[in-house]
């Protein structure tokens, strides 16, 4: 089965303490799209200017992702900005031009209406919801978020929340959404809003999943070297949703060994600045960093 993921295509400019790369393929949606490409097949829902390299639509191809709901409109492709501070931890935006992003509205082609998976990946709830809206009875249904839409779209996200089976944020977000320090309490509060499955990331130290099963706790790859973690949670969640769709197994049996891949993938999206690392992954080096996470695991 594939998957179809909407959010941001986006031109971003990334600054760390050693490097700054300007107008590299970034976005929501192409951090995700890329990430489930390795697992199965994608349908990216976005939209592009004018100004989007020709290179970037060659970089999607390789990766054989459709491109039929990718408008491309007169105008500036969405660009970001951001930079990270000593730590690689904490991250500040220095810009944000939303150019054609202003006036996207999107109109799923006819066959993506019934695909069975879909990622609403980080853009305007809003946006999200209009996406949703259009899906013929989807199988499995996931978001994410970002601070930016607690603080000023609320209303709009907790209307989209009802309708998810499994949302994902990371622990700032969950105690902004829910004003609760203990993450375990955050998590039931969550639940309490809709899905039946909520993944709580926390960046460096891995994952929590709650859903019907209870609890899993998934570690994060350990990394020696961080380059950019730019797209990582984007990463995770695009691998979690790929793998869900690739295996015959339900996901209830499922949730736990892609949330595994989710956060290898992840860990090589840090490893290089955009997805200049991700795009170069091979099946055995996933497979090799999956059993290595199953030995510091076990006991
Ligand atoms: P992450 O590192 O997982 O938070 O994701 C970073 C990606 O989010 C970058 O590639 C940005 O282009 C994208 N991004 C940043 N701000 C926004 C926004 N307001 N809406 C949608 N995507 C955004």
């Amino acid at each position: 089965m594939s998957v179809l993921i909407v959010g941001s295509t986006a031109l971003d400019s990334i600054k760390t303490p050693k490097f700054e790369n300007p107008r590299l393929l970034g976005g929501s949606a192409s951090h995700a799209a890329v990430a489930a490409s390795f697992f199965c097949p994608v349908k990216l829902v976005g939209v592009v200017g004018d100004d989007f390299p020709s290179r970037y639509f060659q970089l999607y191809k390789r990766h054989r992702i459709d491109l039929e709901g990718l408008q491309k409109l007169p105008g500036k492709t969405f660009h970001w900005s951001g930079e990270y501070e000593a730590n690689m931890n904490n991250r500040r935006t220095l810009l944000t031009e939303l150019g054609v992003f202003e006036t996207f509205s999107p109109t799923l082609p006819k066959g993506h209406q019934n695909t069975a998976f879909v990622l609403l990946a980080n853009i305007a709830p809003s946006l999200q919801s209009h996406v949703l809206d259009q899906m013929v009875r989807p199988k499995f249904v996931a978001a994410d978020t970002m601070d930016l839409w607690l603080n000023i779209a609320l209303p709009d996200l907790i209307k989209l929340i009802k309708r998810l089976n499994l949302f994902v944020l990371n622990d700032s977000e969950a105690h902004q959404l829910t004003k609760e320090d203990n993450l375990f309490v955050a998590l039931k509060k969550i639940h309490q809003l809709g899905p039946k499955y909520v993944i709580i990331k926390k960046g460096s130290h891995g994952s929590l999943l709650s859903g019907p099963d209870g609890l899993f706790i998934c570690p994060a790859y350990p990394l020696h070297t961080l380059i950019d973690p730019t797209g990582a949670g984007d990463s995770f969640v695009g691998a979690i949703m790929g793998c869900l769709a690739s295996s015959k197994a339900s996901v209830d049996k499922n949730i736990r060994r892609a949330m595994i891949y989710g956060s290898v993938v992840a860990s090589f999206c840090c490893e290089g600045f955009g997805l200049t690392r991700t795009t170069r992954i091979t099946p055995q080096q996933i497979a090799k960093r999956v059993s290595e996470l199953k030995k510091l695991t076990r006991f």
